[in-house]
């Protein structure tokens, strides 16, 4: 009861705090939103997995640099050019340094007495090679410092404690090998749940010249038993990494404020993905990207022109992790722009709850107090304070300061489910639900256009 006092008392304080909204007219907006999204009987019900079906369905996997890339890249600046937007436009990273996969393999020799491939993927930017030789596993970097594996190929079999520790295997764990003296790297796949399926990612490629691999939990696992009981365990890697040199492009579209032009909300997701599957990246990001589009798309359908600008970017090249990649090129582009908020969907498309920040208090208390009030009608009202980072975005607010927001799936099961399929073949349309994508773009819609058409100014703090 205490607890329930206390809450009104503060909701009535921010209320105060943030009269500038008007109640009457935000709440119509965000119930047209809602109504033009989520109604069986409106066009843009569902429409958001149908536009990402059709990119995936249509182009595949969206490399970085790679023939797919360009002609998604096109694709998706034809369709904006169709919105009806204030501007559409698209541009051009200049020449930039790639990566293609080629033909690759793991075999387990010893202790098999019939050799046996074993399902690998290269992890991004291996180099080409080809190495035989005896298995020695290890589950940290401290271990492998203790033991002699000069000559060896290192399997690193590590725990899943949640995504960064993995990953902290993927990027350091083929430089820290072959310092060792190895002659190349098998690392456990970064993996919430398996179900035998190996998961690519980046690692240190600067620093290594033999191949570096991922292979699945359960064959890591196995590896692991057979050293643990003195068998001797060789296997074959072989792989056709190749850089070159192509070019991309950001693909941006935008809503000019009414008021305060000059003020802009940065909205959106990377394009680019893994090449792993016939459908890789429907999840991670083609789903964000599109949910994005569709939450401005709906906007400006419904003739909504907020008081501030709302930009929407598809940025090309987040997964290959290069300095000249998009974000980078947007950030030295536009960082003296005025950037309100710089938001970025990019932890997939599941059932929104809300959104992280990271920003001022103020401005924070004031995001807080928008979704409390307006977007608790699709559960998606809870804020994560200094939780708003992502990796695109994050450089744009590296540069400028610009605050920043992202999309929250807070329970834990959907973490799980995000992992298990990323960086797979399995990343794929069977992961989106028409529904959740629909939720995703109300919650972004709304809380874009309540940060946009705000009356008092934007907190600086
Ligand atoms: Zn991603």
């Amino acid at each position: 009861m205490k607890f329930i006092l206390i809450l009104v008392f503060t909701f009535g304080l921010n209320a105060l705090m943030f009269r500038g909204v008007n109640d009457k007219l935000t709440e119509h907006v965000i119930q047209q939103i809602r109504e033009q999204v989520k109604n069986p009987l409106s066009q843009n019900y569902h429409s958001a997995y149908d536009r990402l079906a059709y990119y995936v369905d249509t182009f595949g996997p969206r490399l970085w640099g790679s023939e797919n890339m360009a002609d998604a890249v096109d694709a998706l600046y034809k369709d904006i050019q169709t919105m009806g937007f204030d501007r559409t436009w698209k541009e051009n990273l200049g020449e930039i340094t790639s990566w293609k996969r080629g033909e690759e393999s793991v075999t387990l020799f010893d202790p098999r007495e019939i050799p046996q491939k074993l399902n690998m993927i290269g992890l991004g930017w291996t180099p080409a090679g080809s190495v035989k030789a005896e298995v020695e596993v290890v589950h940290s970097i401290e271990e492998l410092k203790s033991k002699d594996v000069r000559g060896k190929i290192v399997c690193y079999n590590f725990e899943w404690n949640g995504y960064d520790s993995g990953v902290a295997f993927r990027y350091a764990g083929p430089v820290e090998a072959e310092k060792a003296g190895a002659i190349g790297t098998m690392i456990r796949s970064v993996a919430s749940v398996s179900i035998a399926s190996p998961h690519t990612g980046m690692t240190d490629y600067n620093n290594i010249k033999y191949p570096a691999v991922a292979i699945t939990v359960e064959d890591a696992d196995m590896l692991d038993r057979m050293r643990k009981r003195g068998q001797k365990v060789v296997v074959e890697i072989k792989t056709e990494g190749q850089q070159y040199k192509t070019t991309s492009d950001n693909v941006i579209a935008e809503i000019k404020g009414s008021t305060y032009p000059d003020e802009i909300l940065l909205m959106g997701g990377h394009w680019d993905s893994w090449d792993v599957g016939s459908q890789t990246g429907a999840n991670d990001d083609g789903g964000g990207v599109i949910v994005c589009l569709e939450a401005l798309r709906v906007l400006n359908t419904l003739g909504i022109r907020p008081k501030r600008t709302l930009r929407f970017i598809a940025w090309s090249g987040e997964e290959m992790g290069q300095y000249n990649n998009g974000a980078v090129h947007y950030a030295l582009n536009h960082g003296k722009e005025n950037h309100i908020i710089a938001f970025e969907s990019d932890l997939g498309s599941t059932k929104p709850y809300g959104f992280g920040i990271t920003a001022g208090q103020q401005f924070t208390q004031l995001v807080t107090y928008l979704a409390q009030e307006y977007l608790t009608g699709i559960g998606a009202e809870r804020i994560f304070p200094n939780d708003g980072e992502a990796v695109d975005s994050g450089i744009l607010a590296e540069f400028t300061g610009t605050p920043l927001l992202n999309n929250r799936i807070a329970d834990n099961k959907n973490h799980d489910f995000y992992f298990t399929y990323h960086h797979t073949a399995g990343d794929s349309m069977w992961m989106m639900d028409p529904e959740d994508m629909d939720d995703n773009v109300v919650a972004i819609a709304s809380i874009m256009y309540l940060i946009a058409d705000y009356d008092g100014p934007i907190p600086k703090d």
